[in-house]
């Protein structure tokens, strides 16, 4: 029988080819940070979402050292059977008290919480109202449940509100966006979603997977931001990106909704719990995030010294207010062969096109990280010109 199928999926995989939409991976032979190594020659990463710079920080290592010594290895269980250790308990009181939540129950990821969080909660006669460019975990959530699907242009107001006035007849309608858009780098407007959930009595759930430990005033995500505390109801999230980069992810929020979570969750109930290296690593993440504010200060000294030296230099810049900075090429080709050249001149990036971006949006996604120090920017920064006005796209 495979024989059919073998031919079907080698067809599929010569159009991926030929489209130039095939993703290789590129090996990398060191320890993930700003300097890494990729066939044996160090280049500058900009493409990690390592915004802390807390991937390989020597005390998120040793603490995870340190409790593999303390509780083990693996878990071998589900939560609910026998996977549930004081160190996870504590973990997630630690994420509550960062987002400021009343509980928080921990996933093996943040696609997970997302892929769990909508069928406990809305049925039919229940309304999902989803930005266009949710991630594809939300997305697949939605597509998990049973209650009605709409969905508005990106950050777009009015659009939502066409929405939640359509959505007036059903019981429970939820507005559900990310809170940084990964492609542009642009923030959700989270105090006017927040009003337009009031008016028309509208629950609000965040994915803070690119948020968190990136925007408000310390970092501490869109809550920060717009002091919208109390008036988000569900926050998603990832220990995959600013808080150490390994892998785990959480839902945030009202105790009930987390209460019944534990119930009926299914990713919860049917998946296994985090190992405790990395329950142990997050507590120490938690633990450097409130001592105080200096990786994200860092993170926002470099963010402003990029994109400024950027936009002297004269390149066309998406206006973000995260840590993604969107250098806008709009020719696909272009954009990898830009990509391309960086790398030769030891600069780690990804050139992004369609279909991931709308067509002609193609663009260089730079990720900045409190583990780049100014010489690595300057680095950067220089490479840009120089393959800028080698492709002419500088003067
Ligand atoms: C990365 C990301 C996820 C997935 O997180 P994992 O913990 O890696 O599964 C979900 N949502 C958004 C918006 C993301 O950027």
């Amino acid at each position: 029988m495979y024989g059919k199928m073998k031919e079907f999926l080698c067809n599929t995989i010569t159009e991926i080819k030929e489209a130039g939409l095939y993703k290789e991976e590129r090996l990398i032979e060191s320890a993930q940070q700003a300097a890494i190594t990729v066939k044996g020659k160090e280049v500058l990463n900009f493409c990690a979402n390592n915004y802390l710079g807390l991937s390989n920080h020597p005390r998120v290592i040793k603490a995870a050292k340190e409790m593999i010594d303390r509780r083990g290895y693996g878990m071998s269980s589900v939560r609910f059977i026998c996977g549930t250790q004081d160190i996870h308990k504590e973990l997630e009181s630690a994420i509550s008290a960062y987002f400021h939540t009343e509980d928080t129950i921990l996933y093996a990821a943040c696609f997970d919480a997302n892929g769990g969080i909508f069928e406990p909660l809305l049925g039919e006669e229940d309304a999902i109202i989803s930005d266009s460019l949710n991630h594809a975990s939300i997305i697949d959530g939605v597509r998990l449940c049973k209650a009605k699907r709409y969905r508005y242009a990106n950050a777009d107001m009015k659009d939502l509100e066409k929405c939640l006035q359509e959505a007036q007849a059903q019981r429970f309608r939820i507005i559900v966006t990310d809170g940084v858009f990964s492609m542009d780098g642009n923030v959700a407007p989270m105090d006017k979603i927040c009003d337009l959930a009031d008016k028309y009595s509208a629950l609000v759930m965040v994915d803070e997977c690119h948020s968190a430990g990136v925007v408000g005033k310390t970092g501490h995500g869109v809550n920060e931001q717009f002091n919208t505390y109390g008036r988000i109801d569900i926050v998603t999230g990832t220990l995959g990106k600013s808080f150490g980069g390994a892998i785990g992810g959480f839902t945030t929020g009202h105790k009930e909704i987390i209460e019944l979570l534990r119930q009926r969750s299914r990713p919860y109930l049917f998946s296994n719990s985090i190992p405790p290296a990395v329950v142990g690593a997050s507590l120490e993440v938690f633990k450097i995030l409130k001592e105080n504010d200096a990786l994200h200060e860092k993170l926002v000294e470099n963010v402003t010294y990029f994109r400024t030296k950027m936009l002297e230099a004269g390149f066309d810049i998406k206006p973000t207010q995260s840590a993604i900075c969107a250098v806008m090429l709009y020719n696909a080709k272009l954009s990898q062969q830009y990509a391309a050249r960086l790398l030769e001149e030891g600069i780690y990036v990804t050139g992004f096109y369609y279909p991931v971006v709308p067509k002609d949006q193609a663009r260089i996604r730079v990720q900045l990280s409190a583990g780049h120090d100014k010489i690595h920017l300057d680095k950067c920064i220089d490479a840009f010109i120089k393959v800028g006005k080698e492709l002419a796209i500088l003067k």
